[in-house]
Formats: structure tokens, sequence, C-alpha cells
């Protein structure tokens, strides 16, 4: 995506549109519970989308198993789909990824990932959907 159509809402419009678990996550920054993503599931071809508003983030050949129970993957379909941010939270320093349309709370970047990046996005599943290539 070359220009970004930005997507703002109220967290109240948000509340309406997504479901309890999504809101929370994406809206509120949660975390989801380690382990309970099912996309471990997936293995055929397809886009990892923002579960707000469809911007692409991932592409499924990047996904890989972390072992942390978080979606993993080590390179997002475009960085400008994407904004990074410091997140001083929990006495730790990290880098918030966040959705560049919408502003939805996405996870978290790491510089602990498998090569050619040697990135690691340590992503909530409930803020991505995941779209099968015939279906594109
Ligand atoms: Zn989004």
């Amino acid at each position: 995506m070359v220009t970004v159509d930005k997507i703002e809402k109220p967290d109240a419009e948000w509340k309406k549109l997504l479901t309890e678990k999504q809101y929370e996550i994406t809206t509120r920054k949660g975390t989801e519970v380690p382990g309970t993503c099912t996309f471990d599931e997936v293995h055929e071809p397809g886009i990892f989308q923002c579960v707000r508003c469809g911007t692409d983030l991932f592409r499924s050949p990047s996904k890989f198993e972390s072992g942390t129970g978080w979606p993993s993957f080590y390179e997002p379909v475009s960085t400008l789909n994407m904004v990074e941010q410091p997140d001083m939270s929990l006495g730790m320093v990290r880098m918030e990824v966040l959705c560049a349309r919408c502003g939805s709370h996405l996870g978290h970047v790491f510089d602990d990932g498998p090569p050619p990046t040697g990135k690691r996005y340590c992503m909530n599943g409930v803020a991505l959907k995941f779209i099968p290539e015939g279906r594109l």
C-alpha cells in the first residue's frame, strides 16, 4: 500500500464492531493467552491481515515456529503497513507494532528472529485474520 488511508474511530465504535477479545487486544493493547492462537494449524499459502481493517500484514511463508505460543513472523508484507513505537510498559523497553491504517495494537517486534531479517514479529493471533490464497 503506497498511500495509507487512515481509519480513525473512537474506542466505543470499535467496541461495537469487534468481539470482546478483539477489542481488548487491538484497542486496549491486551495480550492473548499464549498457545491459544489457532494459526498453528495454518500451513497453506495466504496472507495475514489486520482483523480491524483488512490491511495486509504478513505472508504465510514468513511465519515461523518461535516456541513462544504466539504467532511469529520474520518479515512484514511492507513496513509501510505497520508502525513501530517504543513501549515502556511492564518495566521493559519493547517495540510495539501497530497497524498503520487503523492504529490497531498487533504485538511487538524483537531482534532475535531468524535470517534473513533477524526480526521476530510476535503477534496476537486475535489481531490477525488469515485469508487463504484462493480467496484473495
Ligand atoms: Zn488495521
